[in-house]
């Protein structure tokens, strides 16, 4: 694989500078992607040296190694590029190492989002729910953890009676040639804040590390809910939910407010 630094995406990768209060925690720091590492891969999202992240921080791009393991990396491990300069600021060691494999697909998310953070898992729910699922989108609805989505057309977080819709693209023998399926999501679902790979796992962005990590964690969770739902014949999406709903919030305005005189 060429050096990251002439990648396309990566060089028309521009530094956002709104992006300085974005963070709750502050920027990312090296510290803070190996402790999140250790933590991704005792959820089972990166087992067997499987799954990335790549983050920016400031005018920085944080990647993922390939191939090490993941629980086991060191902050010099990480590779940093700097993103105005495009230039290599820090790779691991040992020569040997090379970026993550998903490295050029996560410049072409965050060129074409502008999201600051991508997470790659390699979960078992989100690899069977691509085997449950034929069709090209997983859906669910009247979820609370659906309320943990970020919607980058309001910039608002999604209501529990939305329906939040992930694409689902066939897997490649390898992670770069998921770049032009990937940039198909891109383009025909601008909506999307995340792609699940089928017989593979989960790809999620967002406009920071925070949102990404917590988003990462709904959908997983919404994922393995769903796998239980699908074994005991539970819609997936609840329409008829939606209109009891609405009903039955009319129905207490009405209880609530009956007393009160017309304004
Ligand atoms: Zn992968």
């Amino acid at each position: 694989m060429s050096e990251f630094i002439s990648d396309s995406n990566f060089n028309e990768l521009v530094v956002d500078t709104t992006l300085d209060n974005r963070n709750d925690e502050g920027p990312m720091t090296l510290e803070n992607f190996t402790k999140l590492m250790v933590q991704f891969y005792e959820l089972g999202w990166m087992r067997g040296s499987g799954g990335a992240m790549g983050c920016i921080s400031g005018k920085e791009l944080m990647i993922s190694p390939s191939a090490l393991q993941k629980e086991r990396i060191r902050e010099q491990d990480v590779f940093v590029y700097n993103i105005s300069e495009k230039t290599e600021v820090q790779r691991p060691p040992n020569k040997r190492i090379t970026v993550s494999s998903c490295s050029v697909l996560f410049s072409l998310i965050m060129k074409e989002t502008g999201s600051e953070c991508v997470i790659h898992t390699h979960s078992k729910s989100a690899n069977l729910i691509t085997q449950l699922i034929k069709t090209d989108s997983f859906e669910i609805s009247h979820q609370e953890y659906i309320k943990g989505i970020y919607d980058p057309f309001s910039g608002k977080a999604l209501k529990y009676s939305d329906t939040l819709s992930i694409p689902i693209i066939d897997n490649m023998p390898s992670e770069s040639q998921l770049l032009e399926p990937i940039r198909g999501v891109l383009d025909n679902h601008p909506q999307a804040i995340a792609v699940l790979v089928r017989n593979h796992g989960l790809f999620v962005w967002g406009p920071t590390w925070e949102s990404t990590k917590i988003m990462t964690e709904c959908i997983d969770y919404l994922l393995e809910l769903s796998i239980d739902m699908l074994k005991n014949n539970i819609a997936l999406v609840n329409e008829g939910a939606f209109e009891k709903e609405d009903n039955l919030s009319e129905k207490l305005r009405t209880l609530m407010f009956s007393d009160m005189a017309p304004v």
